[in-house]
C-alpha cells in the first residue's frame, strides 16, 4: 500500500512555537501541508516569527498568551479553534528546564516546572482534546524527554526530569481513555537538540552531552519535526500511548 503523510485540511496547534523545536514543528506540520497556529507569551517574537515564516511562503496564525494560566490557555485555544476553522492536531511543545540541585529547587522552581511542563499541558489537552471527542477525530503529540526515561548528567535537575516521566504517563493515560473516541494521543522523547534551552556548545557539557552518545552529536530542530509530523498524520493511524524516543541512541547504552 502506498502512502504519503498529507495533513492537507488539517488545522494544528503548537504551544510554543515561535522559536526552537516548536518552531521547527510549526514549519514542517505546515510544510506537510496544515493550517498552523502557535501559542507563546513573548508578542515581538510571535510577530517575528510569522514575518519570517511568511518569508519562507507559510502562513502562521500566532496567539500571545501564557498557557499557564488557565483563562488566557482557554482564550487561546478558541481563538486558534476559530481563525484556522477548526483544530485536528495538537502539540503540546512549549516547556521549562530549571538546573539546580534538589535540595536548592526552591517551590518556585518546582511549581513553575510542573506548571508549564505538565499542568498547561493537561490544560490544554483537555481544553483541546473534548472538541476531538465531538469530532470523534484528532491526533495529540506531546514533547516528553529522555529525561523522561533517565537522569542526566552532569546538569542536576531532579524537577524537569519528574515533570517529563510524568508526561509521558499522561500521554498513556490519555490515549487509553480517548482511543475509543478516535483520538491518538502520543509523544517524542528527543534527546539532546540545539535550542536556546539546550546549551550543547557549552565545552562543560561535552563529555556527558556528545561523547556518551553513539551518534556522538546533538540533534537540529529539524531533526525531531518528522517524528512529530509522522505521529500527528494517518500514517500513524494504529499507533497511540507511544513515546517516541529520538535521541541519537543516549537512552539504548
Ligand atoms: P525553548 O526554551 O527554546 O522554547 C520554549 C518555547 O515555549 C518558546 O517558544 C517559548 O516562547 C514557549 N513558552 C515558554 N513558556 C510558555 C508559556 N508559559 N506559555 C506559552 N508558551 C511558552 O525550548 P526548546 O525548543 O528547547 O524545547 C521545546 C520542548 O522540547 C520542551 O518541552 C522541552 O522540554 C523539550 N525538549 C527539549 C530538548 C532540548 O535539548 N532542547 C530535549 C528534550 C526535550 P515564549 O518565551 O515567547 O513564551
Amino acid at each position: 500500500m502506498a502512502f504519503t503523510i498529507d495533513l492537507s485540511g488539517r488545522a494544528a496547534v503548537v504551544t510554543g512555537g515561535n522559536r526552537g523545536l516548536g518552531a521547527s514543528f510549526a514549519w514542517a506540520l505546515a510544510d506537510a501541508g496544515a493550517r498552523v497556529g502557535i501559542i507563546a507569551r513573548d508578542d515581538a517574537r510571535n510577530a517575528e516569527f510569522v514575518t519570517a515564516s511568511a518569508e519562507r511562503g507559510i502562513a502562521i496564525v500566532a496567539v500571545t498568551a501564557d498557557i499557564t494560566d488557565a483563562l488566557q490557555a482557554e482564550s487561546a485555544a478558541d481563538e486558534l479553534h476559530r481563525r484556522l476553522g477548526g483544530t485536528d492536531i495538537l502539540v503540546n511543545n512549549a516547556g521549562t528546564a530549571v538546573h539546580s540541585p534538589a535540595l536548592d529547587t526552591d517551590d518556585d522552581d518546582w511549581d513553575r516546572t510542573f506548571d508549564l511542563n505538565v499542568r498547561a499541558m493537561w490544560k490544554m489537552s483537555a481544553l483541546v482534546g473534548r472538541r476531538m471527542i465531538e469530532q470523534r477525530r484528532g491526533a495529540i503529540v506531546n514533547i516528553g524527554s529522555m529525561s523522561g526515561f533517565i537522569v542526566n548528567r552532569p546538569q542536576q535537575q531532579a524537577a524537569y526530569n519528574a515533570s517529563k516521566a510524568a508526561v509521558h504517563h499522561l500521554t498513556r493515560s490519555l490515549a487509553v481513555e480517548w482511543a475509543p473516541h478516535g483520538v491518538r494521543v502520543n509523544a517524542v522523547a528527543p534527546g539532546y537538540v540545539k535550542t536556546e534551552m539546550a546549551p550543547v556548545d557549552e565545552p562543560e557539557f561535552r563529555r556527558y552531552w556528545i561523547d556518551d552518545v553513539p551518534q556522538q552529536r546533538y540533534a537540529l530542530p529539524e531533526e525531531i519535526a518528522p517524528s512529530v509530523v509522522f505521529l500527528a498524520s494517518d500514517a500513524a493511524s494504529f499507533i497511540t500511548g507511544s513515546v517516541l524516543v529520538a535521541d541519537g541512541g543516549y537512552t539504548t547504552v
